[in-house]
């Protein structure tokens, strides 16, 4: 499935995190392991009984091309604080295209798991996977276990949309490979919002790339103001006191990022650079180990990378971080949007505009809560958020909306290719942005949770919730199902009691 990056490269559209799921033609380890696991206390073990307050992480190399994957233990090292639930350790939201589960090596029961995606799924989607290989370092964290374990890995299988198991790895706390010294940290930490513990908290830690010492105060003031701005939209501002942010100050010897399009390169303190699988839009870091142990310095269950940039761009991972460009028109939009893939596990619900209209034969419900393929139109997934009186699928007018789309399509790539100043491209934004409120205001629906055709990337045959989302256009407000998935997700977090 290589829609995603050859739309990406070609449309340079709004920023996705979306992974598709993908064959997997290798697997290094069986299923005997996972058919042996226990699950004890409906999931949520004693904390304290099994694990030390503090943060386990396992950085692995994550190989491979389109037909195969590979996982190499890089090293193991303590992360800090533990700064997620004590209460609910067990993700049964079980989203994202991988997924990892921590196993008591001993008595085989389940401790802890959670999903998640990586830049490698997203590599694997382009059609340069099919010829050459890639190779990510990643990491997943976890509370410090007191014993041995088993981390086992698994991917989305693409029949049974279940996971399988693709990589496991024992690790003993006790041994020499295992190094438990936590790092010193010299950064300047400032407290954004601080609201109670941690492991009580959804936690957002800030770093800055392409900010230099002097541009520090540009950094605090940034952070400050995006976050404030991501705060005061549903479903953060009704769950303010469950969140603190905290930003860790990383200057750069270099003012701006790596830009290979047009021919700009620079080596920044995390190394964001635009142009990720030849997407110009695209803005991710590779550099997970340096992005980590700075990150560690503060208590963190998700992150936000600010851009000391103009250029449109950004791009959110689910579990991993989010990127932004702060100097942007949009970059209030970027934040938040960004934020809901990379925290929430949201998909984008827009679908580039063509002019063709050929119907795509999807058998498979994706994963992420905000889209569907209707293939249960009597069991849509939000089905208790849907309107009453509202027929699913839900008719708009979705055609001359497309048109409209597609003419914008073409504008943004001709002022592209003739290397515009970005405020060229943001007075199109705009235009665009004032036509869609046009036509949203003469659809009959459009305040009404259906299943309205047209989402992730698709034009027919996958559906979105409401007419209207910051998943599908530049208008700065969440669906209702979009906000019940965040707050599902936030709830893993904030728990403060045994888990349901
Ligand atoms: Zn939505």
């Amino acid at each position: 499935m290589k829609k995603l990056f050859f739309l990406l490269a070609l449309a340079g559209i709004m920023i996705s995190c979306r992974q598709p799921v993908k064959e997997q033609a290798s697997s290094a380890a069986s299923d005997s392991t996972k058919s042996e696991i226990k699950i004890v206390d409906n999931g949520n073990v004693t904390f304290d009984k099994y694990f030390s307050d503090k943060t386990m992480r396992l950085d692995y190399n994550h190989s491979g091309s389109s037909k195969e994957e590979h996982f190499a233990v890089d090293g193991i090292v303590s992360d800090g604080a533990w700064p997620g639930s004590k209460f609910v350790l067990i993700d049964k939201l079980e989203m994202g295209p991988y997924f990892f589960s921590v196993i008591d090596k001993e008595s085989k029961i389940l401790l802890f798991s959670r999903g998640f995606a990586s830049i490698f799924g997203e590599g694997q989607s382009t059609p340069e996977a099919d010829k050459t290989w890639g190779s990510f370092n990643e990491s997943v964290r976890f509370p410090w276990p007191l014993k041995p374990v088993t981390v086992i890995i698994g991917i989305r299988d693409p029949q049974t949309n279940k996971f399988k198991t693709t990589w496991t790895t024992d690790i003993d706390p006790a041994s020499r490979v295992v190094n438990p010294a936590d790092l010193v940290h010299t950064n300047v930490v400032d407290v954004i919002q601080d609201n109670g513990p941690a492991a009580e908290k959804v936690d957002i830690v800030i770093l800055g790339d392409g900010y230099t010492k002097i541009e520090m105060g540009k950094f605090r003031k940034d952070a400050k103001k995006l976050s404030a701005f991501m705060m005061d939209q549903e479903p953060y501002i009704s769950r303010k006191k469950d969140i603190n942010i905290r930003a860790v100050e990383t200057p750069s010897e270099v003012s701006g990022v790596c830009k290979p399009h047009p021919g700009v390169f620079k080596r920044s303190a995390l190394g964001v650079q635009y142009g990720v699988f030849d997407s110009e839009r695209y803005a991710l870091t590779f550099d997970n180990k340096t992005v980590r142990n700075v990150a560690s310095q503060v208590p963190y269950d998700f992150m936000i990378i600010l851009v000391n940039e103009r250029t449109y761009g950004g791009g959110g991972i689910y579990n991993l971080y989010a990127t932004v460009s702060v100097d942007n028109k949009f970059a209030n939009y970027m934040i938040v949007h960004e934020f809901g893939h990379h925290m929430g596990g949201l998909a984008d619900e827009y679908y580039t505009s063509s002019v063709s209209y050929e119907a795509q034969d999807i058998k498979l419900e994706p994963w992420e809560p905000n889209v569907t393929a209707l293939l249960d139109k009597n069991n849509l997934k939000w089905k208790d958020l849907v309107t009453a009186g509202t027929p699913v699928p839900t008719p708009w007018n979705k055609e001359p909306f497309d048109k409209f789309g597609y003419e914008v399509q073409k504008q943004r790539d001709s002022l592209r290719h003739a290397k515009v100043p970005e405020e060229v491209m943001e007075a199109l934004f705009m235009r665009q942005y004032k036509q869609e409120d046009e036509y949203f205001s003469r659809e009959k629906y459009k305040d009404a949770v259906g299943a309205f055709e047209g989402a992730d990337y698709t034009q027919k045959g996958l559906f979105r919730s409401q007419l209207d989302c910051i998943m599908f256009t530049r208008h700065i407000h969440f669906c209702k199902v979009c906000q019940s998935s965040l707050i599902r997700v936030m709830e893993q977090y904030t728990a403060k009691g045994p888990g349901k």
